[in-house]
């Protein structure tokens, strides 16, 4: 009889990366391949303009375990064609897909806030339309984020928050809006209080991991040179979250990956893959 250690037998969804970014897109395969290597069975890869939606379906048609969303992400919006409302609509109408990059960022004061709560909302609208995940980019902005859920309401499929930064109490608020609440490498930083009190704050069957591929490489005690992060840091992100969050880590990464399975679930219909979780 051949006996699995829980270590063999983890496995995990990367709820928010971009694989069509520049730096990346030429490394895809080994990325792919190192990924599977690492248990991660699915990548949730987000564009984030009109211009970067042709390079996301091919990497999908491509490889099965890359699945897309598709948005317009708030530091992008000098990008939008005049028709980026039907661009995106039919493109979202047309394929098996989550929506987003998306959302609202007002650190650089210089922002058009106005233009970007137009823009996040008809994407929110779109979600509910066509009830589709959202992954949802919230920074500095939670006030005027959950005005905006206020007049949307519950959504119908969940979202998620990627990269959360917010506050603990915030969780409690978005959890009521059927989000679900994702963490990065962020978490791993020496000094992530508040994103760790967050963390402690997400019921286990909210909780999702991402590494945001090819930003906020993790503080992990043996980092690649080339410092571009990849989805087979997962779980090395893992592990240190399950350890701030006091939760043994097998646990915690069987949370986290029924936890995308099921938000996901349009994008990764369990009867392809089989459900392990
Ligand atoms: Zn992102």
């Amino acid at each position: 009889m051949i006996s699995v250690s829980s270590e063999q037998i983890m496995q995990y969804v990367d709820a928010h990366c971009h694989l069509h970014d520049h730096r990346i897109i030429g490394d895809v395969p080994g990325i792919v391949q190192r990924a599977a290597a690492a248990g991660v069975t699915h990548m949730v890869t987000c564009a984030t303009m009109e211009e970067n939606f042709g390079a996301t379906a091919a990497l999908v048609r491509q490889y099965p375990a890359i699945v897309p969303c598709y948005g317009i992400h708030p530091w992008f919006l000098d990008s939008l064609s005049p028709g980026w409302q039907q661009v995106l609509g039919d493109r979202v109408a047309a394929e098996i897909c989550g929506i987003g990059e998306t959302g609202l960022d007002f650190m650089d004061k210089q922002a058009n806030r106005e233009r970007q709560l137009k823009v996040f909302f008809f994407h929110l609208a779109l979600a509910q339309d066509l009830e589709r995940p959202i992954n949802i980019h919230i920074r500095k902005a939670w006030d005027p984020f959950v005005r905006l859920l206020k007049k949307t309401g519950p959504l119908k499929t969940p979202g998620l928050v990627h990269s959360f930064s917010g506050s603990a109490d915030m969780v409690k608020l978005l959890i009521r809006y059927n989000l679900y609440i994702s963490f990065s490498g962020s978490v791993t930083r020496p000094g992530a209080k508040k994103v760790v009190k967050a963390l402690n704050a997400v019921p286990g069957d909210r909780i999702l991991l991402e590494t945001d591929t090819p930003d906020i490489y993790p503080s992990v005690p043996d980092p690649d040179p080339h410092g571009l992060n990849e989805p087979k840091n997962l779980p090395a992100i893992a592990q240190i979250a399950a350890a701030r969050a006091g939760v043994p880590v097998p646990d915690f990464v069987c949370r986290a990956y029924a936890n995308a399975r099921k938000i996901f679930a349009l994008l990764i219909p369990a009867a392809m893959h089989g459900l392990q979780h």
